[in-house]
């Protein structure tokens, strides 16, 4: 077939049967619809991150099935106050995860200390320990705020694989 002598009625029917794409982007489709963070309440935030796994916001129809190993996810929710004495844990599991893992901070304490910005104990946001994709802001996020983050995240990867461009991470 010759395609520079084709007829628009020919055209348009190669155009509704030919699929052309390329390999980096249909993993980031798959990856954008399979994502499966690592189950990671930390506080208060945490009650609403079950929340929208549960079955009135139905996290999985997103295909977003939370997993309780490093080994087996590839997204990281940090869902509530990051102690200092929890910071070196963080960063073991996310060290566990395989690459490509993205991270989403939920809530004010997760993004920058929330309420508890002035106290010693408290890292002021996630981000100092791990690179952050995502923020989610609120005290707490609702479940469609959370949704709305994730939904953010999977545009995130269509558009790196579509384009071959990085989004940077929070320390980038
Ligand atoms: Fe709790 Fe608010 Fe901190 Fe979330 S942001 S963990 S709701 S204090």
């Amino acid at each position: 077939l010759n395609l520079e002598n084709i007829t628009p009625e020919e055209q348009q029917e190669l155009e509704r049967n030919v699929l052309l794409t390329t390999l980096e982007q249909i993993k980031g489709w798959a990856r954008s619809n399979s994502l499966w963070p690592l189950t990671f309440g930390l506080a208060c935030c945490a009650i609403e991150m079950m929340g929208t796994g549960g079955s009135h916001y139905d996290f999985d129809r997103f295909g977003v099935i939370f997993r309780a190993s490093p080994r087996q996810s590839d997204v990281m929710m940090v869902a509530g106050t990051v102690t200092k004495k929890m910071a070196p844990l963080v960063r073991r599991l996310y060290d566990q995860m395989a690459e490509p893992k993205w991270v989403i901070a939920i809530g004010a304490c997760a993004t920058a200390g929330g309420p508890y910005v002035n106290s010693y104990s408290v890292v002021k946001g996630v981000d100092q320990i791990v690179p952050v994709d995502v923020y989610i802001p609120g005290c707490p996020p609702s479940p469609v705020a959370i949704i709305y983050g994730v939904n953010k995240l999977q545009e995130k990867i269509m558009y790196e694989a579509k384009t071959g461009k990085k989004v940077p991470t929070s320390n980038e």
